[in-house]
């Protein structure tokens, strides 16, 4: 049964309050990174999208006022998005901060409106099954998704299997669940006054209520989407990467990898009247390098690296050799920038390994100095080496006509 409001607009609750026990690693599972975005953000993302709604409150978690900054700034750019507030202890609590949420930042909510509330870690759901769940939730009908089990479902009594059940009889429940907005606070209500009662989806809260409360509500079974994944596991987490890189629009959405590494060489020739400068420092008592600036060949190649490590291009482009604005200027200015860069892109440096091939001067004794000035200049944590070598007499390094340059970087996603 299609309700009669078709057009009527729905309101979501996205839930992204869970501590991700499950998941190994420093955050939560709803704040992972998948394919460059914060988890919760795809499903954020796919409810601005869909035509049927018109607000949007996500739900943090509790006590955590830094991680509740950044999903809003996070969420800035969806314009569906009213509110982002903190959860609470459990998932029913979560819902119930959202939905008071909801009714404070939208004035003319009424008791029919069709809420769907969508567990933030299911971020592969689509407009399409949220404008088929907006559709079916009346002002008397919720509307679950379901999907039927693909193996064979047996009935467990201890340690013994006691029946095979008809799967065609069964139904995965996933999210979003729609419940209209007066039936979600009566059950909301009725939990509270018992919370410690473990309720795991709205299906089964409204359930709870008393018989009397809720005499002529029907539950609909909207067929669910099997790609609509839930991450519990980090296996999930990539399986959920895999599915979406075949959805998205590359040129969209920029691929974040969670580590990266960048290649860097560069080379100058010798050339007399000029400071020899290396890794920020002065080598004295030799000639120098030819070059538009400083012909700081270390500090070159390690930008390059750099920029290589988060797909920012080249030196070339950054700072060009024609620009008069980099005439004879410091190379640790582009340094500078460069890690700027890195962070804009939001990575930190991990490490980075520098390999100078020079068959002169002696370098080896200008290292600690050149590892002293870099390190300054990156101004955050990281594992930075410096090798100088000779290429034994051979190629234009052996003729003593210039110095080569070799780099690594490693970097890891905020
Ligand atoms: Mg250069």
């Amino acid at each position: 049964m299609v309700r009669e409001s078709a057009n009527k607009s729905a309101f979501a609750i996205i839930v992204a309050a869970g501590s991700g026990s499950r998941c190994p690693g420093p955050q939560a599972k709803q704040f992972l990174n998948l394919c460059g975005q914060p988890l919760y953000l795809w499903s954020v993302k796919a409810f601005q999208e869909s035509q049927a709604i018109v607000g949007i409150v996500v739900v943090g978690p509790k006590h955590n006022h830094e991680i509740l900054l950044k999903m809003q700034q996070e969420t800035a750019l969806f314009d569906k998005v009213k509110a982002v507030v903190a959860g609470g202890d459990s998932r029913t609590e979560s819902v119930s901060c959202g939905a008071a949420a909801l009714a404070k930042a939208i004035d003319h909510l009424s008791e029919s409106d069709p809420i769907l509330i969508h567990d933030g870690v299911r971020p592969l759901v689509t407009p399409k099954l949220i404008g088929k769940v907006a559709e079916q939730t009346g002002p008397k009908q919720l509307a679950i998704p379901t999907t039927t089990p693909t193996a064979t479902v047996k009935k467990i009594v201890g340690k013994t299997i006691t029946e095979t059940i008809d799967r065609e009889a069964i139904g995965l429940a996933q999210t979003p669940q729609g419940v209209p907005y007066g039936l979600l606070c009566k059950a909301l209500e009725h939990w509270l006054e018992d919370p410690t009662k473990r309720v795991t989806d709205e299906g089964s809260l409204v359930e709870r209520l008393p018989l009397e409360k809720r005499t002529g509500i029907t539950t609909i079974n909207v067929e669910g989407e099997s790609s609509n994944l839930k991450v519990t596991f980090p296996e999930e987490l990539q399986q959920a990467e895999s599915l979406l890189l075949k959805n998205i629009n590359r040129e969209e959405v920029p691929y974040k990898p969670r580590q990266a590494t960048g290649f860097g060489y560069d080379v100058h020739a010798f050339a007399s009247e000029r400071k020899l400068i290396l890794g920020g420092i002065e080598i004295p008592d030799h000639v120098g390098l030819a070059g538009h600036s400083d012909a700081d060949v270390v500090i070159h190649a390690l930008v390059d690296a750099l920029l290589g490590a988060v797909g920012a291009g080249d030196i070339g482009q950054h700072f060009p050799d024609h620009d008069p604005a980099f005439k004879n200027l410091c190379s640790l200015h582009f340094l500078e920038r460069a890690m700027t860069i890195v962070r804009e892109k939001g990575f930190y440096l991990e490490s980075a390994d520098i390999t100078i091939v020079a068959q002169e001067p002696k370098l080896a004794p200008h290292i600690p100095a050149m590892l002293t000035m870099l390190r300054k200049t990156i101004a955050s944590p990281c594992q930075l080496n410096i090798k100088a070598t000779t290429s034994e007499g051979l190629g234009f390094t052996g003729r003593r006509e210039g110095i080569a340059t070799y780099a690594v970087a490693n970097v890891t996603a905020k």
